[in-house]
């Protein structure tokens, strides 16, 4: 060896890599308090449900035997996908259980997708679809939202022989837009299984309208079409990191090739299992807390003088008189932690996610005070 040691990055990285720019997540709560100089955070960034979990998830989580934790768990998520199967009426084996649904997107692109290939989605949307896509090497063809919602038009005339997959986020996170039934069947019958389609269906416990569409029961009658759900927004089960697909057996029984196995620990799968004993009681309560906390946050935002935008889901956008990359930091320095939007390709706007009454005064206070602060 002649020379300092090294690593020829520059031939080892691929291009697409090279390119793609690392997501950086935030600090830990704690290193963020004391850099923004408070003593509490009300986190309203990420969509957590602020009841936290299901009274028989929380049994779960404190009974868990510690020698459990030295055995592997089950690998393929056998009573969680049982149970799953007894609760929409399917086959278990149409279920793939990942680390969070953002396991399963990679899944389902790593099945589907080789060189050349590419996937369909909106501009302004859940950004995991576009990323895993960009970082292994697929073109992610973004298709502009049309009034706030997906564009269902642009996206089939997006498509061409190398599509293999279109991602639908149902209803969309920021938006809260959504298709209903006639017009995701309508989107259906025009691929006509030449693509897959994924509907992600990420907050569709929140949702109380009649024409909003059920994925599962869509399932027979379309067989390109997969299902995403997760435990992290609803169930409240976050930080276990638990989702999953469903599909019809064929195109499951492709996309298991790619599942990792045992990437979905142990207390993961049976909290989640627990989560969905205790459903009823506990959808109905989140979606109470929701109903009133959106109301107020529309008044208030109303008397603040700033155009909002709240459709389904547990979150509302706002749109502010100042970059929002500004006021997350003056919000964050009130012990406020807010999505700024620049990420979603919204700027100037922030996505606000709702919780209990104090944490939302908390917010609409600080809001105050900052758009005062600029005189
Ligand atoms: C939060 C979210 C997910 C990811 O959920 P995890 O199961 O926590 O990985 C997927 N899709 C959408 C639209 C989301 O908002």
């Amino acid at each position: 060896m002649n020379h300092a040691p090294y690593v020829d990055l520059d031939r080892l990285v691929p291009d697409y890599v090279k390119r793609f720019e690392a997501y950086i997540p935030s600090k830990p709560d704690p290193e963020l308090m004391r850099l923004y100089g408070v003593d509490h955070l009300h986190r309203l960034n990420n969509n957590e449900n602020h009841l936290g979990p299901p009274e028989p998830s929380r049994r779960v989580l404190e009974g868990f035997p510690p020698p459990r934790a030295s055995l592997y768990p089950s690998g393929d998520a056998w009573y969680l996908r049982q149970r799953l199967g007894q609760k929409f009426g399917l086959d278990p084996e149409q279920f793939l259980v990942g680390n969070g649904a953002n396991e399963v997107i990679a899944f389902v692109i790593k099945a589907f997708c080789q060189e050349g290939d590419n996937i369909v989605t909106a501009d302004k949307t859940f950004a995991v679809y576009e990323w895993v896509a960009e970082f292994s090497g697929f073109e992610a063809r973004l298709v502009p939202l049309k009034d706030f919602g997906f564009d269902d038009q642009g996206m089939l005339e997006a498509i061409d022989q190398r599509t293999k997959i279109l991602f639908v986020c149902n209803p969309n996170n920021p938006t809260g837009s959504f298709w209903d039934e006639a017009r995701l069947k309508g989107f259906l019958d025009a691929v006509d299984g030449r693509q897959i389609v994924v509907v992600d269906e990420a907050y569709i416990e929140f949702v109380e309208r009649p024409d909003f569409p059920d994925g599962m029961r869509l399932l027979t009658q379309y067989p390109n079409l997969v299902v995403f759900r997760t435990f992290s927004k609803m169930y409240a089960l976050a930080g276990l990191r638990i989702g999953y697909l469903a599909g019809q057996r064929e195109v499951v029984d492709v996309i298991r090739r790619t599942c990792v196995v045992y990437s979905v620990n142990a207390l993961a799968q049976e909290a989640a299992l627990a989560a969905l004993e205790g459903d009823e009681t506990h959808i109905r309560a989140t979606r109470e807390l929701i109903r009133r906390e959106k109301d107020y946050l529309g008044r208030e935002l109303a008397r603040l003088g700033l155009t909002s935008h709240a459709g389904e889901g547990c979150f509302v956008m706002v749109r502010l008189p100042m970059s929002d990359t500004l006021a997350y930091r003056k919000l964050m320095a009130k012990g406020v932690m807010i999505r700024s939007m620049t990420g979603f390709r919204f700027p100037n706007w922030i996505r606000v996610s709702i919780g209990r009454h104090q944490a939302m005064q908390a917010f609409i206070q600080a809001l105050e005070e900052i758009l005062a602060e600029r005189g």
